[in-house]
């Protein structure tokens, strides 16, 4: 395997760690990361949001029979076509002959013949002979001169119509999912209408983490002077549990070299990755960076963006090192941004993550300075007159974590852009999807 250095050199051939533009740190962290290689055969229920370990091949049609898409009639399409044709316009409508009915799970037995049809519910079989269903809202039960009952076709549809075809979902031998894929409750369906009952997925990957700080203070414990709770525990904590990842906290540890280097050896000994607050920026003590440098390879950076612009990432043992700033909002930006895209890859997710982010007005002017990233706290919301506009949620220092709570979404203002004027067209990464 590259050392990280190796890989950086080929993965960015301009490395400038002390000014690293965003997508060049997120490339390299998703990058270098290996993915988990242990599989674990689950029920379909408890795989979801996990990740395919297999090739999922269809070994059935679904559905398994050309079935009716509405209520009403099936028919035999030449019957409409010819009858049509041998009254034209203006005589009297086609009568077909019932000759019985089909039910979703109960089929009609029988043969339809020219001039006859059955009565089909939504997912009942197509009866054989039959190639059309005549929606019921187009035909009238009436009876006949002869005392015999009939069915009026006040319109005749196309041949085929109203049908759902026999693997017109999922073919019988095609792939339906390729390993990688994040399970959700789509695919769970989609894996049970294969009737399927277990499906391989990857082993979770275990994430290790812990704060850094002498002035941290613990729930419980009263506040000292020149003290703060320790927040970030609780948002990294919430944070991994939605990627998938089974989170162990390993606490507070103080900025004492020695009180460190146990942790991270822990951490390094059973974690498949380990992530960090506080404790890398240039301010902090050098002894903390020589010894991460020491337990493993980790490069430090200055990422162009804000906020979160220091952070370390790099390898301990068999564990990837993601040492996130203090800052309660740049742990947030930083993991979402860098941790998140590259622990899907440590999950064995292999699909491109999908690029949701939205072009909508600002509300406001907006001060930003061209090159670097900023992820600003946005609240997106539809105005009366339609439009979906964004606004800024109040304070952005990168302390201030009320903006992240108060916001639904990051408005993302790229490396190269200026100030936004009111009315502009900003990028927006939601927080929350559908699925
Ligand atoms: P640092 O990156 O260690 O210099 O920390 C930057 C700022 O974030 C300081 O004001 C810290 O007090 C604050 N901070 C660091 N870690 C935490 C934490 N776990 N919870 C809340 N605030 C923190
Ligand atoms: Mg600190």
């Amino acid at each position: 395997m590259n050392t990280l250095a190796q890989f950086i050199a080929g993965c960015v051939p301009d490395y400038h760690p002390d000014a690293l533009p965003v997508d060049d740190a997120r490339r390299i962290a998703a990058g270098y990361v290996m993915p988990v290689s242990e599989v674990e055969r689950l029920p379909i229920r408890a795989a979801l949001d996990r990740v395919l370990a297999e090739a999922i091949i269809s070994p059935i049609d679904v559905p398994a029979h050309d079935n009716a898409a509405m209520d009403g009639y099936a028919v035999r399409a030449a019957d409409l076509v010819a009858r049509a044709a041998q009254t034209g316009p203006g005589a009297p409508s086609i009568v077909l002959r019932p000759i019985g009915s089909a039910f979703a799970g109960h089929p009609f037995d029988g043969l339809v013949g020219p001039g006859e049809c059955v009565r089909v519910m939504t997912g009942a079989v197509i009866p054989a002979g039959a190639d059309t269903v005549v929606v019921q809202e187009t035909c009238q039960p009436i009876t006949l001169p002869d005392g015999r009952e009939g069915v009026l076709v006040a319109h005749a549809p196309a041949r085929g119509e109203n049908l759902r075809l026999a693997g017109e979902d999922l073919a019988c031998g095609r792939p339906v999912l390729t390993p990688g894929r994040r399970l959700r409750p789509a695919e769970l369906g989609l894996i049970a209408s294969l009737g399927m009952g277990t499906i391989a997925v990857w082993r979770r990957p275990r994430v290790a983490f812990f704060s850094t700080g002498d002035e941290l203070a613990s729930i419980g414990q009263t506040l000292g002077a020149g003290q703060v709770y320790d927040s970030n525990r609780y948002t990294l904590h919430g944070m991994l549990l939605r990627a998938g990842v089974e989170p162990i906290d390993l606490g507070v540890v103080p900025d004492d070299p020695a009180a460190l280097r146990t942790t991270l050896q822990e951490a390094a000994g059973h974690a498949d990755a380990i992530i960090t607050s506080g404790g890398v920026s240039v301010g902090e003590a050098d002894h903390i960076r020589s010894l991460m440098a020491e337990l493993g390879e980790v490069a430090f950076w200055t990422i162009a963006m804000r906020p979160g612009r220091p952070m370390a990432f790099g390898r301990m043992g068999k564990a990837a090192f993601f040492g996130l700033p203090g800052n309660p909002v740049a742990v947030m930006v930083t993991f979402y941004q860098f941790v998140q895209p590259a622990l899907a890859r440590i999950s064995g997710e292999t699909r491109a993550p999908t690029d949701v982010a939205l072009q909508v007005p600002s509300r406001e002017a907006l001060r930003k300075r061209p090159g670097r990233t900023e992820y600003q706290r946005g609240i997106v919301s539809r105005d009366p007159d339609g439009q979906s506009r964004v606004s800024l949620t109040g304070q952005q220092g990168s302390g201030v974590l009320r903006s992240m709570s108060e916001a639904n979404c990051f408005i993302v203002l790229e490396h190269d852009r200026g100030n936004v004027a009111a009315g502009d067209l900003v990028t927006v990464q939601p927080f929350e999807g559908l699925a």
